[in-house]
C-alpha cells in the first residue's frame, strides 16, 4: 500500500474511534431536547453534565464556569468582544501578542474599530513573550489581556503563570487561547489566575464544531446568544448533544494518557528535528528547542518554496502545512515567522508537521529520507540558490 502519513495535527485530528462510539447514541436512539421534561430527555441533560463535569475537572474548576461553543473561534470571538463591552465603562484598553490565531487578531481589529484600543506586543526570536514588554503595555485603563497558551505554527508555549499573577496584581481580566495546549499539557486556571480559557474539540481527538470557554465566577460578559436557557441563558440555542458527549469523552482520554503522550511525542520530535537540522544544509529550526508544544516541529529550508515543497509531500503521501490553514493558498508569509524576526525569503520556505501519539520513529526516518531529496531537487532548480553556492566556494 502507498504510505500515507497524516502529520498536520495542529490542523485538526482524527476523531477517536472511542469518542466516534460514544456520539453514536445520541444521533440515534438518545435524541431527546435536553430542555424538556420527560424521563427520555433527562439523560441527553445528564451526558451534557457528564461532560461538562469532565472538562471542569481537567482545568480545576467547577461545571458551571464551563460554557459549550461550537469552536475555538467562537469562544475567542466571545471572550473578547463580550468582556471589552461589558468592561467599556472601566477602560478600552486590551493587550494582546503579534502571535495570535486570526480568531484573536482579526477579533482585535474589529475592536478597534468599535473604538477599543488594542496593544500587540511582540515576541522575542523563539516565539515567546517577555514579561516586562508586558509589564510596560499595562496602563490604568487597561480591562484585558489576551495572550494564547502555545502557538499554533511554532509550538512556543508561553509563561501563563506569570501572565497571570501581572494580570491579577494589576485588576485586569486575563484571557488565553488555550486550543492547541488544551489536552496537550497540564492546566491550571487556579494555580494560573487564568480568568477565561478557550478550547476546541477537534484538535485533540474530538468531532469538529464544538469548543468551549471557561469563565470565572463573577466576571461580566456580555451573552453571546440570545434565545432560550441554555448554558446558563448565556449562549442560547439547543445544545450539540453528540458533539459535547464526543468532546467529554475526547478529554477523558487526553487526560488520562496525557503523560505518556508527551514523553512518546517528545522523543519523535526531538528525533526529527536533531536529524533534520544535521543532515539538510541551511536549515533552521523555529520557535524554541525545548520549550515548545511536543508535537510541533516547524523548519525554515533556505532558497526554498514552502508551496513547492508541500505538494512534493503531498506527492509522497505526507501532509503537512506551510504555516496555518488559513494562510496557505494567500502569499503572505505567515505573520508568526515575521513576528520572530525571519525575513521573507526565510519565511516563505517553512515547513509545519505536527505529529500524534502515534507516530515513531520508522515515520520519521520516512519523512527525513522524502525530505532531503525534496529539499536537494528544489534547490537544484533555484536560481538563488546556485548563484549563492557559486559565490561561497
Ligand atoms: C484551531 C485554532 C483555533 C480555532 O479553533 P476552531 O475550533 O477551528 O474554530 C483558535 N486558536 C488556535 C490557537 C487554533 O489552533
Amino acid at each position: 500500500m502507498e504510505k500515507f502519513l497524516y502529520l498536520d495535527n495542529a490542523a485538526t485530528t482524527a476523531t477517536k474511534p472511542e469518542v466516534v462510539e460514544a456520539m453514536l447514541p445520541y444521533f440515534t436512539e438518545k435524541y431527546g431536547n435536553p430542555s424538556s421534561v420527560y424521563r427520555f430527555s433527562s439523560q441527553s441533560k445528564e451526558a451534557i453534565n457528564n461532560a461538562r463535569k469532565i472538562i471542569a475537572d481537567s482545568l480545576n474548576t467547577e461545571a458551571a464556569n464551563i460554557y459549550f461553543t461550537a469552536g475555538g473561534s467562537e469562544s475567542d470571538n466571545w471572550a473578547l468582544k463580550e468582556t471589552a463591552r461589558a468592561y467599556a465603562n472601566k477602560g478600552k484598553h486590551i493587550i494582546t501578542t503579534k502571535i495570535e490565531h486570526h480568531a484573536i487578531l482579526h477579533t482585535g481589529e474589529f475592536l478597534q474599530k468599535e473604538g477599543f484600543d488594542v496593544t500587540y506586543i511582540n515576541v522575542d526570536e523563539n516565539g515567546i513573550i517577555k514579561l516586562d514588554d508586558l509589564r510596560n503595555a499595562i496602563r490604568p485603563d487597561t480591562i484585558l489581556i489576551s495572550v494564547m497558551f502555545a502557538n499554533n505554527e511554532i509550538g512556543s508555549i508561553q509563561p501563563i503563570k506569570e501572565i497571570g499573577e501581572l494580570a491579577k496584581q494589576n485588576g485586569i481580566l486575563f484571557h488565553t487561547d488555550a486550543v492547541q495546549a488544551y489536552g496537550q499539557l497540564p492546566i491550571d486556571v487556579e494555580e494560573m489566575n487564568i480568568d477565561m480559557l478557550s478550547a476546541s474539540g477537534h484538535k485533540l481527538g474530538g468531532p469538529k464544531g464544538i469548543g468551549f470557554l471557561y469563565i470565572r465566577k463573577g466576571i461580566k460578559i456580555l451573552n453571546l446568544i440570545h434565545g432560550g436557557g441554555q448554558e446558563r441563558s448565556r449562549r442560547a440555542g439547543t445544545e450539540n448533544v453528540p458533539g459535547i458527549v464526543g468532546f467529554g469523552k475526547a478529554v477523558e482520554i487526553a487526560i488520562a494518557t496525557m503523560n505518556e503522550r508527551i514523553e512518546k511525542e517528545t522523543k519523535t520530535r526531538d528525533y526529527l528535528i536533531d536529524k533534520v537540522l544535521k543532515e539538510i544544509p541551511f536549515t533552521r529550526l523555529n520557535g524554541h528547542r525545548t520549550n515548545r508544544l511536543p508535537n510541533n516541529i516547524n523548519f525554515s529550508f533556505q532558497f526554498i518554496e514552502g508551496e513547492s515543497m508541500l505538494i512534493m509531500l503531498d506527492m509522497a503521501g505526507i501532509c503537512a502545512s506551510s504555516g496555518s490553514a488559513c494562510t496557505s493558498g494567500s502569499l503572505d508569509p505567515s505573520h508568526v515567522l515575521l513576528a520572530i524576526g525571519l525575513p521573507h525569503e526565510i519565511a516563505h520556505g517553512s515547513l509545519r508537521i505536527t505529529i500524534n501519539e502515534e507516530h515513531t520513529i520508522e515515520d520519521m526516518d520516512y519523512v527525513i529520507e522524502k525530505l532531503k531529496s525534496i529539499v536537494e531537487r528544489l534547490r537544484s532548480m533555484s536560481p538563488l540558490y546556485e548563484d549563492y553556492m557559486r559565490k561561497n566556494s
